[in-house]
């Protein structure tokens, strides 16, 4: 048997279609976000990030890195064990208190990333609740979909943001199952966000647990970045909420928070929870600083908000088509994966800017997209450097322009 050989095929094949993935190597500059050194041979030494996920920059915040130093001086690297055979360290406890708090909730989990929060949470859920039924939306995360797989339940697809289909699904339920309504409040490749009070009203009425991935919404919305949740002021009403500290929070990790007793269930059967070693103490201390820090401060979301309105306000002036949604992420739609690609590498080789192209099976087949994320840091004349380059681009591949 030739393995390498069966594995080049497949690889050929998404070739072939423009899905192969390339990873554009980059070294961050501390200091200097949202500019990296390159390490790709047909790029300039320097490039500017617009497409990170350190939505705030806060991986670079001073209070935040002095506090993963600090950590480390005392604890050292590592944290040693599992939760359970001796990696519990101090600083998961105070973060675990501190994101129970930003929620409002009795508790928190702490999980090595937001995937293996959802895998964990989900398939612990599913297995573990007598004949339950996750109703899933049908642009939940991937994290979210292998969860619900690996539990077994009954699942239901319900479509995209619509409560009223959620509704009807519901009812034709039996009405002592255990449900889950599993969604996502800002779906990260629309940058689109969920009707959360109609959902949370249906979910209600039906007796169903809410559970809500809020990865692309904690530190950025409500006013202590508690999420839309926060804002719409329906942090009560989720019976789970689930989060990253590797997005906004600028460190690694996943969490899920609400009661106690769900908690310490998910704590005690999860194996994604159990039989792993517990985040490095350095890293919760971080996370710790940076979720307290966008807790008091609101000057980082402002200027995100106000560098989100400038771009499309200036993509809109040149007539590039980019969805129009409510949140912090710029889909700009290209509709297809070899000129989506071929951009990028353009973008990137002659310009110095960094987007990563999005193409199936992260987006449907033709809904091929440059995906920005302009921070606080991008300046105006990033801005108007990203732009003069859209508008050549635009010219020479002939891609069409929004209808004004
Ligand atoms: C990134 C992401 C996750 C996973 O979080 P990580 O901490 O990166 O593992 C979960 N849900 C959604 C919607 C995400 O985009």
């Amino acid at each position: 048997m030739d393995y390498d050989a069966m594995f080049n095929t497949q690889l050929e094949t998404l070739k072939d279609e423009g899905n192969y993935r390339v990873f554009a190597e980059l070294e961050r500059r501390c200091g200097d976000f949202p500019r990296a050194k390159s390490h790709d041979a047909e790029a300039p030494d320097e490039v500017t990030v617009w497409c990170s996920n350190d939505y705030l920059g806060m991986g670079q915040n001073p209070v935040v890195r002095q506090a993963m130093k600090d950590a480390i001086d005392q604890c050292g690297t590592g944290a040693g064990g599992t939760r359970n055979i001796s990696g519990t360290n101090h600083h998961h406890k105070l973060l675990e208190a501190e994101l129970a708090d930003l929620h409002r909730k009795e508790d928190a989990l702490l999980f090595t990333s937001g995937y293996v929060s959802n895998w964990a949470a989900l398939s612990t859920l599913g297995s573990r609740l007598p004949d339950a039924v996750i109703l899933s939306d049908s642009l939940n995360h991937a994290s979210m979909i292998e969860g619900i797989r690996h539990s077994r339940a009954q699942k239901v697809i319900w479509k995209h943001n619509d409560p009223e289909d959620l509704d009807r699904k519901l009812a034709a339920l039996p009405a002592n199952a255990p449900k889950i309504v599993a969604f996502e409040s800002v779906y990260s490749m629309d940058g689109d966000i969920c009707p959360m009070a109609e959902i949370v009203e249906v979910a209600d009425k039906h007796g169903a647990m809410t559970y809500l991935d809020e990865v692309h919404a904690v530190g950025l919305y409500g006013p202590r970045g508690g999420g839309i949740a926060e804002r719409e002021g329906l942090m009560d009403r989720i019976t789970l909420i689930e989060g990253t500290l590797g997005k906004a929070y600028g460190c690694m990790g996943g969490y899920i928070a609400g009661s106690a007793a769900l908690c310490d269930f998910i704590r005690s059967f999860a194996s994604g929870f159990i039989f792993t070693t517990a985040l490095p103490p350095a890293v919760a201390a971080a996370a710790c600083a940076s979720i307290k820090h966008l807790k008091q401060s609101n000057l980082e979301r402002l200027q995100q908000r106000d560098r989100v309105a400038k771009l499309r306000a200036m993509l809109n002036a040149r007539g590039i088509p980019h969805l129009d949604n409510p949140s912090h992420i710029i889909p700009v739609m290209i509709k297809d994966p070899v000129k989506c690609r071929m951009l990028a590498d353009i973008l990137m080789q002659d310009y110095g800017i960094y987007v990563q192209p999005i193409n199936y099976p992260t987006v449907p087949k033709g809904t091929e997209r440059l995906r920005f994320t302009p921070s606080p840091l991008h300046s105006d004349a990033d801005l108007e450097h990203l732009i003069e380059a859209l508008t050549v681009l635009w010219k020479q591949c002939a891609l069409a322009r929004a209808v004004a």
